[in-house]
């Protein structure tokens, strides 16, 4: 019986992106765009900018007769557009005509119903729709069907008599699919449709979102698109938090919350529908339409993490104090009373023994000053009534919300400084909301904001900020990724063995000669402990470059291995080794350094007479995890700066020489001027020592692991360090890079065993997992994970990617966007070079993944 068995998509344009020729253009290239790839489109949109606001005015003005003016304004503003649209000139004349006439015709009455308000209202939608239809028939190749809504769209039951915010029922409609048969695109009306006497209704403010959702469920669209001229949905409002996330993924019940919260860009009645038919909906932007957006869809956000903080202001509370309410049955029922003969609905309601709070939502309701002014007076005959206005209710929007308690507890700190009136748990756990004074909400926005979402572990489901956003160019050169390129060698590497790291050689090569293009560098050492495998230890060794070791062992490999290395080119930093390692450090002869004041307060004769190098505690720990931060009073590592003075006596006495002074903050870090940090800092500790020559600025180069995170520059690393250089040019500067020469190098390939759907987790079981590569249990980091043997497949899932290790957190990835995954297939976990088979593991008798490397 259907009429066609392709793919709908619903896509919904707002009034503002239906106003210009460009905004059109734009239309028409996103319907081409989903023509092209086989989907038919459904278009809905709203009428002309401004348009409803007029009509109504448009309305009041007829009342007293003087609608001439505003009526010519408003044909105008419609020929100004169908004019800059090229369609025909007199395509709306008749729509004009019967306007004029509606309108005379509440001049000549004198008042007008509901239900010539709707018709009225209705006819910004038809002519905005007539114009584009025109237009779009002009611009596409396929066959273009106008629709009116109100054949299609009636209201239900419960709302025959409501013209002007009626819901509708949204089944799939066998009889529409008919109707629009094999026609690939069709153009409606959002914000109408119609009752069984078959009048005009409206579906309230914003109904237009609502319209495109009831359609796709009556097509059973793929997918609903609201096209909007914002970005997505984010953590906090851009403008009010400048580290607002774009959020990429939402289920329905936190879209419906946020939507209900204010949240303007999606009509909270819109999201029901979708949610029904279980159509995702996407909030995507006309400004950048190749951003995916926000896409709304079900699964269940276990961790209950923090989606958003959303905040309303103008909230009016009314608190309400007795003195026996416990023992005062009907209190609360004769409180409600009040309100309900006043008219006055309640938003938040918080009760105690003797109190009850209850908040008066502004953003639903306006309440007069006469009206609550009744309302209070009415309300003290039974109570202690306390009026304050001016506040601000700030929530933590999330489901499970409750789960997250215990993360959110630093968060509370903020509210010693500041007063809590209010405080309510939404029952069905998707919102935890303060009442605060509007001129503290800022600040509390911000503060929690930046504790539970700037501050969150790595997760698929924050985007980018706005301001990121704003570089659509640097975020477009995705360039292609080296094992995109390689797959023949990883597939063959994948034929003998069940999983295996692979490394790339040449890439290897590629960020050394990144990292040497820092001229102000003297000297580049590996650091061993991030991958020492021979092969790329022997690449790092042909390119010249040297070792940065942490135990006696990786010195003794390196020396095996490169027997004619010069010493200067291995640096020996143990932490915490036993005396013997130092001792044979130096009878190799190889650069060492101390990070501590034990060794030679304590073994000082190990040291007399030797050149050694210092490690400095720079006091600040820098570093994508807390765990991989090397500084500061809580790390293990390097000498605090004011302990340096303590040890010259012992320094000179032993006749030791200190011929280079180092320090090395953490892992990951991003900020291009952290390494001149640490070479000024160096520089004005050495003015101590007469014979330093050499300052070490550490390793710790991160790499760019998601789209959002801004790479480290060479040139602007090279700039500040050549400031440092000019000043203290006595000196060389060295570093200690190790992730950055192999993270992006080496990926981790391994075959899916078993896919396993849990209500609504998906799974995914690959044959080797944190015995491998432990990074993901032990930090928390992310890493990029692609189903390698369907690349280019559609990501239906939010998976959860784990290994076969008998521990809970044995996962690999969460929240990764994947496909439909089966047995066998390739899972290919990016940034795995360093760091990674180094740290694995026998855990379970289960051998970690082989290295394999190619050239
Ligand atoms: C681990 C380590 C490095 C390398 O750190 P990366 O983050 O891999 O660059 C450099 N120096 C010292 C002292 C280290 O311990």
């Amino acid at each position: 019986m259907t009429t066609n068995n392709t793919a709908w998509h619903v896509i919904k344009f707002g009034g503002t992106s239906v106003s210009t020729r460009s905004n059109w253009d734009t239309i028409a290239k996103i319907v081409k765009r989903k023509r092209a790839k086989g989907f038919n489109v459904f278009v809905v949109h709203s009428a002309v900018s401004t348009v409803s606001n007029r009509l109504e005015q448009l309305i009041q003005l007829a009342i007293a007769g003087e609608h001439e003016v505003a009526f010519k304004e408003l044909v105008e503003l419609h020929q100004q557009l169908i004019e800059q649209l090229e369609v025909s000139q007199s395509l709306l004349d008749d729509e004009y005509r019967y306007l004029k006439r509606l309108l005379d015709g509440i001049n000549l009455l004198g008042e007008v119903s509901d239900r010539i308000r709707a018709l009225i209202m209705a006819q910004g939608e038809l002519w905005a729709t007539k114009i584009g239809a025109q237009y779009l028939s002009s611009q596409l190749e396929d066959k273009l069907l106008w629709v009116d809504a109100r054949e299609y769209l009636s209201a239900n039951r419960q709302s025959q008599n409501d013209y002007l915010a009626a819901g509708c029922d949204c089944d799939l409609d066998e009889s529409l699919l008919q109707h629009i048969g094999n026609n690939p695109v069709i153009i409606t009306q959002g914000f109408i449709a119609s009752n069984q006497e078959g009048d005009t209704v409206l579906l309230g403010r914003g109904g237009s979102d609502t319209s495109a959702a009831y359609f796709a469920a009556k097509t059973g669209a793929d997918r609903l698109e609201i096209w909007t001229d914002v970005p997505g949905i984010f953590t906090a409002n851009p403008n009010q938090v400048q580290n607002a996330r774009l959020l990429n993924h939402l289920n329905y019940d936190e879209a419906q919350e946020m939507a209900s919260a204010g949240a303007k860009v999606l009509h909270p009645r819109a999201i029901r529908p979708a949610q029904l038919s279980n159509i995702p909906i996407y909030i995507r932007s006309t400004i950048d339409s190749e951003l995916a957006g926000t896409q709304i869809h079900h699964f269940d956000n276990r961790w209950g993490m923090v989606k958003a903080i959303t905040a309303k202001n103008g909230i009016t509370l009314i608190s309400m104090e007795s003195q026996g309410m416990w023992q005062q049955a009907g209190f609360l029922a004769d409180m409600f009373a009040v309100f309900k003969k006043h008219q006055v609905s309640v938003d938040l309601v918080s009760t105690s023994e003797t109190n009850v709070t209850v908040s008066l939502d502004s953003l639903t309701q306006v309440v007069s000053e006469r009206r609550l002014k009744n309302l209070v007076d009415e309300l003290s005959t039974i109570c202690r009534v306390n009026v304050m206005k001016n506040c601000s209710a700030v929530s933590i929007v999330g489901q499970n919300v409750r789960a997250i308690l215990h993360k959110i507890a630093p968060a509370f700190s903020i509210f010693e400084t500041y007063k809590v009136y209010l405080l309510s748990q939404a029952a069905s756990d998707l919102n935890l909301t303060f009442v605060i004074d509007d001129e503290h909400c800022d600040k509390v926005i911000a503060a929690l904001h930046e504790l539970l979402i700037s501050n969150n572990p790595n997760s698929e489901i924050l985007g980018p900020t706005a301001k990121e956003l704003k570089k659509p160019l640097e975020r477009e050169v995705l360039s292609e990724k080296w094992w995109q390129k390689r797959r023949a060698d990883i597939e063959l590497c994948l034929e003998s063995r069940e999983n295996a790291y692979i490394y790339n050689l040449s890439a290897v090569k590629d960020n050394i000669s990144a990292l040497k293009s820092i001229s102000a560098v003297d000297q580049i050492f590996f650091a061993v402990k991030a991958n020492n495998h021979p092969q790329v230890l022997t690449t790092a060794f042909q390119q010249g470059i040297g070792f940065e070791t942490v135990s006696i062992y990786e010195v003794e490999t390196v020396l095996e291995m490169f027997p004619d290395i010069s010493k200067e080119r291995i640096f020996f930093t143990p932490n915490f080794a036993s005396r013997i390692e130092y001792e044979k450090a130096l009878d190799y002869g190889v650069m060492l350094s101390l990070d501590s004041s034990y060794p030679l307060k304590k073994w000082s004769e190990t040291f007399a007479n030797k050149s050694i190098f210092l490690r400095v505690d720079p006091n600040i720990g820098k570093g994508h995890h807390e765990n991989v931060r090397t500084a500061g009073a809580t790390s293990k590592f390097g000498i605090p700066i004011q302990e340096i003075e303590q040890l010259l006596p012992i320094i000179k006495e032993n006749n030791i020489k200190v011929v280079g002074l180092h320090a090395h903050a953490g892992s990951g870090i991003l900020t291009n001027e952290h390494w001149a940090e640490h070479a000024k800092l160096l520089a004005e500790v050495a003015s101590q020592f007469s014979e330093v020559k050499f300052l070490n600025l550490g390793g710790g180069f991160g790499i760019k692991e998601r789209a959002q995170q801004t790479e480290l520059t060479m040139e602007q690393i090279n700039q500040s360090l050549q400031a440092v250089k000019a000043q203290y040019p006595q000196y060389q500067l060295w570093i200690e890079p190790g992730r950055y020469i192999v993270a992006n190098t080496g990926v981790l390939v391994a075959k899916a065993t078993q896919v396993k759907q849990k209500q609504n987790y998906y799974y995914v079981g690959i044959n080797t997992g944190m015995n491998s590569l432990m990074r993901p249990a032990l930090y928390g980091s992310y890493h990029p994970i692609v189903n390698f043997s369907r690349l280019s497949e559609t990501k239906k899932h939010l998976a959860t990617v784990v290994g076969p290790i008998c521990e809970s957190t044995d996962k690999l990835g969460i929240e990764i966007p994947f496909p439909d995954t089966f047995e066998g297939d390739l899972i290919l976990i990016e940034n795995a070079g360093a760091y990674g088979h180094v740290m694995s593991t026998h855990y379970n008798m289960r051998a970690p993944a082989e290295e394999v490397c190619i050239p």
